[in-house]
């Protein structure tokens, strides 16, 4: 027999069988785990608990309502808010950046150098420039690995706050989105 209940989480509608019952599985709607249950009633999504604040979203400790946006620890008022877009996070001086200036170092520098100077001999900045080359590849290799960072950045009178980022660019599309409702909503 086919049971029908909601995600603890996402409150997502969960279809299992009736031996399942009381097994913890993965909500397939948000991914958090949550428990099959016996629903009292027939399912029917929850009434929102204020029907004049929506929530937009509710998901890995992020809320946002018609009336507010609450990231972990911090609260926006989305009346201060005039309007939400992705940004990139600085990440720093990335390997991949590192490489190609050791590169170019070694490509250009250290030869003219040498030359300019009649210090160096050509074959020292060739031997310097075939030992760099394969850290290069390595760094390049490395840093492409690694999932780039989105962040959800909130405009306001008072200037730009990044408020959220994470490699999810999935997610932080919705977040945006999401608060772009909520900004449509407040009028
Ligand atoms: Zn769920």
């Amino acid at each position: 027999m086919l049971v029908k209940c909601l995600c603890n989480v996402c409150s997502g509608q969960l279809d299992f069988q009736l031996v399942d019952t009381g097994k913890h599985i993965n909500c397939p709607h948000c991914g958090m785990e949550t428990e099959l249950y016996m629903p009292a009633v027939a399912v029917t999504p929850p009434a929102p608990i204020n029907p004049a604040d929506p929530v937009f979203l509710k998901e890995r400790g992020i809320e946002v309502s018609k009336t507010r946006v609450m990231i972990g620890a911090q609260t926006f008022a989305v009346s201060a808010i005039t309007s939400v877009r992705p940004g990139i996070p600085p990440s720093g001086i990335s390997l991949w950046t590192v490489a190609s200036v050791l590169l170019l170092l070694g490509a250009i520098g250290l030869p003219t150098a040498g030359e300019i100077m009649d210090m160096i001999p050509d074959w020292v900045a060739v031997g310097v420039f075939i030992m760099i080359a394969p850290i290069a590849v390595v760094c390049y290799f490395v840093s492409r690995k690694k999932k780039p960072m989105v962040s959800v950045v909130l405009v306001t009178a008072g200037g730009e706050v990044r408020a959220y980022s994470s490699t999810d660019a999935i997610f932080i599309s919705r977040v945006i989105d999401a608060i772009t409702q909520a900004i449509v909503a407040r009028g």
